[in-house]
């Protein structure tokens, strides 16, 4: 017989699983791999790395350079596997039994899998139809609760619109739990909420290598909070939790971040000018974005998916279970020459060609 820990079964699974598209726009990430001086670089770091120790030295470094960037202490920041480990962390240190957790939907799916894994209680609070969060409502909804923690996706994903920086101060301000702002997306929006967390000891912010900076496959992201904050959820990681490989790796991308600019320009620009493509294509909604995607809604959204899939091209499908996404599709920026390719292929099959 095997126990498992009580309501594990009942536990949603994040689907993983991909095929090997030939244009993979589902996820997110970006399309294109290290700039080439930079994976230089990073190769050369990785040919010197002291496989028998453990990753001390590498870590300081790395959180020195992110303390410097954003003229905090060092003792304010903590790294993780992907930001997705530091969300897991913050949901377990404000989490347990009889604790209470609100985040808007529709956003990150996973904001649900950590709320049942640190077993508190969720609740969901709907955005409006334009996928707008009504900051005022939700700080009551907050303060009503009594909730222990308070999640909000900035830019949001999947909807891409984001609140500006009064926003997320109104609400830092209003509530007095812990407020976990999760800032995967803010490089392409550019308005980061950092600078608040001086004025109010009770936000986290959540940032990531994955997304702007193209590094999915190394898992490292970072939080930045008040230093007592910062000591307490330091208690739920492992000692050595982070690798020297990844570590190393992001030391190079942090010190080189420079190179990613003009990317991250490339993906705005193509953003702009594939919402006003999208605009143009009277069978489909598609949403003002903040990010490094799009989101689509078109009534025939599941076969338009498998069409695209048939094509090898992969783009992010919600499933009617989704609440709020009925019909939605999630389409990651690429290169130009992808985006458009991507954008033939809808406007062929919304227009029955
Ligand atoms: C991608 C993403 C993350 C984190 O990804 P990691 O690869 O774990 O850093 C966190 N939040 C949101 C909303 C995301 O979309």
């Amino acid at each position: 017989m095997l126990n498992y820990r009580k309501d594990l079964e009942k536990m949603p699974s994040y689907d993983g699983t991909e095929k090997d598209y030939r244009i993979k726009v589902n996820a997110n990430e970006s399309t294109l791999n290290l700039p080439p001086l930079v994976e230089e670089r990073v190769l050369n770091r990785l040919s010197y790395v002291a496989f028998n120790r453990y990753p001390n030295e590498e870590y300081d470094l790395l959180v020195e350079q992110i303390a410097k960037n954003f003229s905090v202490t060092k003792n304010q920041i903590l790294l993780g596997g992907g930001s997705s480990e530091i969300i897991e962390k913050v949901f377990l240190a404000f989490g347990g039994e009889g604790r209470k957790v609100v985040y808007p939907q529709p956003s990150f799916s996973m904001y649900k899998i950590y709320a049942r894994a640190a077993e508190s209680q969720a609740f969901p609070f709907d955005l409006d139809e334009n996928f707008d969060l009504n900051v005022d409502a939700f700080i009551k909804k907050v303060k009503d609760l009594r909730a222990d923690l308070a999640v909000v996706c900035n830019p949001n994903n999947p909807t891409g619109n984001a609140l500006t920086v009064a926003q997320v101060e109104e609400i830092a301000k209003n509530i007095d739990c812990a407020f976990l702002l999760d800032e995967a997306y803010v490089e392409f929006y550019g308005y980061s909420a950092v600078n608040l967390i001086k004025n109010y000891p009770n936000l986290i912010v959540a940032r990531t290598f994955s997304k702007a900076y193209g590094m999915a496959a190394v898992r490292v992201g970072y939080m930045i909070a008040a230093e007592d904050v910062t000591k307490m959820i330091n208690k739920t990681f492992m000692p050595y939790h982070m690798n020297t490989l990844t570590l190393a790796t992001a030391d190079i991308v942090y010190q080189m971040r420079d190179e990613f600019v003009s990317r991250i320009q490339m993906t705005v620009a193509e953003r702009e000018r594939m919402f006003e493509r999208y605009q143009n294509l009277r069978e489909i909604e598609v949403f003002p974005s903040q990010t490094n995607f799009l989101l689509i809604r078109y009534e025939k959204a599941a076969a338009l998916q498998e069409y695209l899939d048939n094509l090898d091209i992969g783009v992010r499908y919600f499933s009617a279970s989704a609440a709020g996404l009925k019909n939605c599709l999630r389409i990651s920026i690429g290169t130009a020459l992808e985006n458009d390719e991507v954008f033939s292929a809808i406007k062929n099959f919304v227009e029955g060609k």
